[in-house]
């Protein structure tokens, strides 16, 4: 049997996308390599959102060559292969298979066009013939790259292998439909296509039955999901009612596509998690606009308050973008006044990064931002955040949490996660993986918590 090994890097949707990659691959006979020497195929799924990433991949392609000997195919999938294209394969010692995100029904056709083996038994392979179609090319030296955008590839009716039995990444939505001006992500993955409503159930209904207490809905916007009469909150009802879920998470949400109706189904549906991550990206008005994000700081801070009166607790996470080309000090200084008036629990805190063909990348060259000032400016906004989440978590310890245990710890014990998505550590018996314990928080680091095991049960949330 031959095997895949798949290396993933970015966000959510990329863990996603690999599981489906392996899904559509052990279909077609593959099994799943644990380490790149043991495999026949090596992929490399890839993320473009910002440039030291890219780079990160390209020094890790040109490490993965020495696993090269006849027969073993090295690709790069993703966002990073979509918008770099065929000029991918003469890079890093040279990749054989480049393929965007929208191509990977066709994986098996396109490793046995790079093999010269004949492909697998025929099954139902999609819209995008290979190489030929619009998009997909064969280059020099018998490497592939295969591009197609495909307004309708959702990947309904494929079963992904799941690399955690604890979670599930649900994937709602693919592509996304808003254009904010420093994001690559609508020009590498299209615009927004939602899968149908019966499917995301019944693929819900059948990991719950499989044992799997957690799913989390996944989409760029994921709260613009919408599908004929059904709009988000109508389908986060109807997975939190699912018979046998215990948790139910969803990321990320777009400020301007959440509505009071959402909160109310946050609030009303226990099974809900308690958590939001709601991206605000920086806290000054002109910065918003000139992002092309459409709300203002209020509108923002408004939907804040939306979801902590009607959720006291609510743990609350967001993405920053610092020193964007023109942001003037008394912007940035908006920013760190946001954050002080929110408290995040937890911040994801960027400098820009500019991307090739955004329209950012237009601005004056004049407004770019010096990197000494970019640097100062994001390392100001992670000592505030740090300081900020310091207090909040430090005022939990002693608290009495459910927490999911998912997997052991790095460095020994078991860890798990609350249901504001806070991480603990705890000694405990690996038995209990998958399985919810009720853990008191004893200290913390800032951002994770050291526990231990309790017969206590946690105080109840507030809703
Ligand atoms: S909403 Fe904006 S930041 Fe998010 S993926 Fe779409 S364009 Fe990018």
């Amino acid at each position: 049997m031959k095997k895949a090994y798949i290396e993933t890097y970015g966000c959510q949707m990329n863990v996603s996308d690999s599981e489906l990659m392996h899904g559509i691959l052990a279909e077609n006979g593959y099994s799943a390599a644990e380490a790149p020497e043991d495999a026949d195929v090596i992929l490399v799924n890839t993320c473009a959102i910002r440039e030291h990433a890219e780079q990160r991949v390209i020094g890790r392609v040109g490490q993965l060559q020495q696993y090269r000997r006849p027969g073993v195919v090295i690709g790069v999938t993703g966002c990073m292969a979509q918008r770099l294209g065929p000029d991918l394969l003469n890079r890093a010692g040279g990749v054989d298979l480049v393929m965007g995100p929208d191509a990977y029904r066709t994986l098996p056709e396109a490793l046995s066009a790079i093999t010269g083996k004949a492909p697998q038994p025929p099954r139902e392979t999609g819209r995008l013939p290979i190489p030929g179609a619009t998009g997909a090319g064969m280059t020099g030296g018998g490497g592939l790259a295969v591009l197609n955008f495909d307004p309708f590839e959702n990947y309904e009716g494929i079963a992904p292998r799941r690399t955690s039995a604890v979670s599930a990444w649900v994937p709602v939505q693919r592509g996304c439909n808003y254009r904010c001006t420093y994001c690559i992500v609508p020009y590498v993955r299209g615009d927004e296509k939602n899968r149908r409503p019966e499917e995301i159930l019944a693929e819900v209904a059948s990991l719950v039955e499989a044992g799997v207490p957690e799913i989390v809905l996944l989409g760029q916007t994921v709260n613009s999901w919408e599908h004929e009469d059904w709009n988000f909150p109508r389908l986060l009802r109807e997975v939190a009612r699912t018979a046998g879920v215990r948790r139910v998470r969803f990321t990320s949400p777009h400020p301007n596509d959440f509505t009071r109706e959402l909160v109310e189904v946050m609030a009303s549906e226990p099974t809900v998690c308690k958590q939001l991550h709601l991206p605000v990206q920086s806290g000054h008005d002109r910065t918003l606009k000139r992002m092309l994000r459409r709300y203002s700081t209020e509108q923002y801070l408004e939907k804040i308050s939306w979801v902590r009166e009607a959720i006291p607790d609510i743990v609350l996470s967001t993405d920053v973008i610092v020193a964007f080309p023109g942001e003037t000090d008394a912007e940035y200084e908006a920013t760190l006044d946001l954050m002080r008036a929110v408290r995040f629990d937890d911040a994801y805190l960027y400098r820009y990064s500019p991307r090739e063909g955004t329209p950012a990348t237009r601005l004056p060259e004049d407004q770019r931002i010096p990197d000494a000032v970019a640097q100062e400016r994001l390392e100001r906004l992670i000592d505030l955040h740090r300081v900020i989440q310091m207090e909040i978590n430090t005022a939990e310890v002693g608290r009495v949490e459910e927490v999911l245990v998912e997997k052991e710890a790095k460095r020994g014990g078991l860890q798990g996660k609350t249901e504001g998505n806070k991480v603990v550590v705890f000694d405990g018996d690996p038995g209990l993986i998958g399985r919810f314990v009720n853990v008191r928080l004893t200290s913390t680091s800032g951002s994770t918590f050291a526990g231990e095991l309790t017969d206590e049960e946690p105080l109840q949330r507030v809703a």
